[in-house]
């Protein structure tokens, strides 16, 4: 038996947990430099605010509703994040991070499951002030559908577990066809074509039809939406191949100090998820550009090779550094940029050039991660990066960084 936990609208969510002043007020969060509107709760959307709207258009209906506005904080999600999918692994030792709010968790030969899922709900309530949704079936894909009924259909009080065929079939027979997981919009068009409008309809269908008339994978959705597991979660999450870090500037940049930074900082960032997960880059890619809405849009690239592939700061800074003068032209109003680490490798086996010098500082590295993961990202620097950073992305509405920042510790006042 599988279980899908989901933290209900999982932005929103988060910037009430320590503003609980705010819970109940329609409540939106906006995508990077303030653009547009990436998430909603409940109460917002009631008011037809329409997802990826731009903020200037909603602005003054969001000022005539009161609508709670918010930049998006990533720190504060991230950490709700990882809390929350630790709590999860308590309740199973085979779990599966899927996203940012969503965790499977194999319940195989645990008892009660409905009142498990009830627990799960209410720890993770009491614990992290999160809402969730509890979704149990015998498959992956059962357990998305049921997880959907638990937040859709009225009476499952967030829980839903799926038991018997006859629950399995008035579930399937209540769900639209494209809220299947593994469908999606664009199959159920096609599908409709075939007759297939609802859920129940898909797993009456012969699995040999599904084969034939789509692909292999909607042949397993289809035996999986019968109780018949098929797919699996990889038990290790793969590593990444190829690390990014890219952005837009909150203000243009024009002088080439201020375009060094911003690369400076997308280099730590990249730098240390490559640490995280204990790999090497061989290649450097680097670029910056003007915006594709300018008259004439300008972009520049350079490519680096390390001749010891590495994952320290310094060293992948420095190397930007050498190359800037590629990607800075005077009186470009530059609008993005960013850098890609590629051609990554495990640093425990890395090939060593005797005529290469490796000028990477293991102990230095791993003294600035201490530093910043105890005392929050951002505590030590490169001096390159910049003490005032005027390029940062405009984030005027942002919440505090209540877990992870010391300065930000909400006060309690007695
Ligand atoms: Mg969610």
């Amino acid at each position: 038996m599988i279980a899908l936990t989901d933290v209900n609208s999982f932005y929103p969510s988060a910037e009430v947990v320590f503003e609980p002043h705010n819970r109940g007020k329609p409540l939106i969060v906006l995508t990077n430099n303030d653009g547009c509107v990436a998430a909603l709760n409940r109460q917002a959307k009631e008011l037809n605010i329409p997802r990826f709207a731009p903020y200037f258009q909603i602005k003054e209906l969001c000022e005539k509703h009161k609508v709670i506005v918010r930049s998006s904080n990533y720190e504060l999600y991230s950490d709700l994040s990882m809390r929350f999918a630790s709590l999860i692994s308590e309740y199973s030792p085979n779990v599966h991070i899927y996203s940012i709010d969503e965790s499977f968790a194999d319940l195989s030969g645990q008892k009660n499951l409905l009142q498990l899922g009830a627990d799960i709900r209410r720890r993770i309530w009491t614990e992290l002030r999160l809402p969730v949704c509890v979704g149990i079936g015998e498959t992956i894909t059962l357990a998305k559908a049921a997880n959907h009924a638990a937040k859709k259909i009225r009476g499952y009080h967030g829980v839903c577990f799926i038991e018997s065929s006859q629950q399995r079939e008035a579930i399937l027979s209540q769900m639209d066809v494209e809220d299947v997981w593994g469908v999606g919009r664009r199959i159920a068009k096609r599908l409709k074509l075939f007759n297939i409008h609802k859920a129940i309809d898909l797993a009456k269908w012969p699995p040999k039809h599904a084969k034939t008339n789509f692909n292999i994978l909607l042949e397993q959705t289809v035996r999986e939406l019968n109780g018949e597991p098929v797919k699996e979660w990889d038990t290790v999450r793969a590593d990444k191949q190829q690390i990014w870090s890219t952005r837009s500037f909150g203000e243009r940049i024009t002088d080439i100090e201020s375009l060094y930074q911003a690369l400076a900082k997308h280099c730590a960032i990249a730098a240390k998820k490559l640490r995280d997960q204990g790999s090497v880059a061989q290649q450097l890619i680097g670029f910056a550009a003007s915006s594709s809405f300018d008259e004439t849009p300008q972009s520049f690239k350079i490519l680096h090779r390390f001749e010891v592939p590495t994952n320290d700061t310094s060293v992948i800074a420095g190397a930007v550094r050498e190359n800037i003068h590629q990607l800075f032209k005077p009186g470009v109003p530059y609008y993005r940029a960013g850098i890609g680490l590629v051609e990554l490798r495990s640093e425990c086996n890395v090939q060593l050039d005797i005529f290469a010098k490796d000028r990477s500082n293991p102990k230095l590295m791993q003294c600035l991660d201490a530093i910043n993961n105890r005392f929050g990202n951002g505590t030590a620097l490169l001096a390159g990066e910049g003490i005032e950073q005027k390029w940062d992305m405009r984030r005027e509405y942002l919440s505090p960084q209540y877990t992870t920042n010391w300065r930000h510790i909400p006060k309690i006042r007695c």
